[in-house]
């Protein structure tokens, strides 16, 4: 069995067996003459050596250049002069020249070990290539050795395989991501239609009273409605690259307390403070997206905030812009969390243990505000608790 370790996952076996040398016996067949090693100085072999198309170099044991090809001088771009002053491993990068020097001295130690090694080399013009390096003993006149090696560059296929291997690698994430995201939302689809299920096997039981059903209906109601939520959250995210619809003047206290009206409804026990100042400016948006970022923000402040603690709403003008803030009286925002907040399916460590959700919410309001033209932002206030906002473009009076 030939002695094999490997070193570069795409690279061939640095300790292969070594290359049985063939020489010829016979200087001349009937074919025509043949190259042997007593005529390397010949003409002829001159031409043959310089003319192969992979790079060759003859080397002394101890590791000079004694002999270069046309074509290694095209591939190191060193001129055949300077090569010949220079020692094998001076074209290593040199990262590699540390394992190389193992492989080269692992070669030349033991008759059994090959060489045969993808490496990079660092060119004269600093431009980095990757070669297969093949190298052979020549057994010379009397006891003499002489290592004939094989340089060719296979830069393109090596670059291609590790962009091939990158791909692959990014993937493989996207299909873990994805495994992990149809997890979770089949898990959150369940939740809200187990609700459902259930709760209409009860109204379809006979003997409820009038106030029962109505209960159960405004529960089913309730489910369902998280459920289009869910999923309009996912459809708003799938569509990728989508322009917004055409934008209209909007008062954005106006929408803020219709939004805020709407999440009375669902959550009448909460204390929101409302402070929405009735003379800003128009934005330019679309009410359905502005309704749907307001809802977001709010639930979260619902979700993330202990029964007690309070929330505010602001509209304000700051500057050439109006913007809508909410504020709790929860836990705030971790620092480690903080940049994060905004991508899709990011969910804080605390929110994944204490809390359902798939972390689309806060992506789902970036998106909405970004095709209108605006910011989101999130922070934790001096006094405890988190600030979500958003702000939108003034519109010019004059337009
Ligand atoms: P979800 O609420 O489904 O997790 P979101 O995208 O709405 O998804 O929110 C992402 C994360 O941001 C939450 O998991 C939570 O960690 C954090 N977060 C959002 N709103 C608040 C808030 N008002 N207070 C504290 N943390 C919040």
């Amino acid at each position: 069995m030939p002695r094999r370790a490997s070193w570069n996952s795409d690279a061939p076996n640095f300790m292969t067996a070594p290359r049985t040398v063939i020489l010829p016996t016979e200087t001349r067949t009937s074919i025509g003459p043949v190259l042997t090693l007593e005529s390397l100085t010949a003409p002829a072999f001159r031409g043959f050596f310089e003319n192969l198309g992979v790079g060759g170099v003859q080397i002394s044991t101890d590791g000079r250049f004694l002999q270069v090809n046309q074509r290694f001088i095209e591939l190191t771009g060193y001129p055949r002069e300077q090569l010949l002053e220079m020692r094998v491993g001076d074209l290593d990068h040199p990262d590699d020249r540390e394992p190389d020097r193992e492989r080269w001295a692992a070669f030349l130690g033991d008759p059994e070990v090959g060489y045969d090694v993808e490496k990079r080399y660092i060119r004269r013009d600093g431009a980095t290539i990757w070669v297969h390096v093949t190298a052979a003993r020549i057994p010379m006149a009397g006891d003499e050795v002489t290592i004939a090696k094989t340089v060719e560059d296979v830069t393109e296929r090596v670059v291609a395989s590790h962009a091939l291997r990158e791909r692959e690698q990014r993937l493989r994430e996207a299909l873990a991501v994805k495994e992990e995201f149809l997890g979770m939302v089949s898990h959150e689809l369940r939740t809200p239609l187990t609700v459902i299920l259930g709760l209409a096997n009860v109204v379809a039981r006979n003997g409820s009273s009038h106030e029962q059903v109505q209960r159960t209906v405004l529960e089913i109601r309730e489910s369902a409605e998280h459920l289009a939520s869910l999923l309009e959250s996912m459809l708003v995210l799938a569509r990728v690259g989508e322009e917004a619809p055409e934008l209209e003047p909007i008062l954005l206290d106006r929408v803020a307390r219709r939004a805020i009206e709407r999440h009375r409804e669902v959550f009448p026990n909460r204390k929101i403070s409302v402070d929405v100042s009735t003379d800003t400016p128009l934005v330019d948006g679309h009410e359905p997206w502005i309704v749907q970022v307001i809802a977001n923000m709010l639930g979260n402040a619902e979700k993330y905030t202990p029964p007690k603690g309070r929330i505010f709403v602001l509209v304000e003008r700051r500057d050439d812009d109006v913007c809508l803030r909410v504020l709790d009286e929860g836990r705030g925002i971790a620092e480690e969390d903080q940049p994060r907040i905004f991508e899709p399916f990011y969910r804080a460590a605390h929110a994944v243990k204490e809390s359902g959700g798939l972390g689309l919410g806060l992506a789902v309001c970036k998106r909405l505000i970004d095709l209108q033209g605006g910011e989101v932002w999130a922070a934790t206030r001096a006094e405890g608790g988190a600030e979500f906002g958003f702000s939108l473009p003034a519109l010019d009076p004059d337009d």
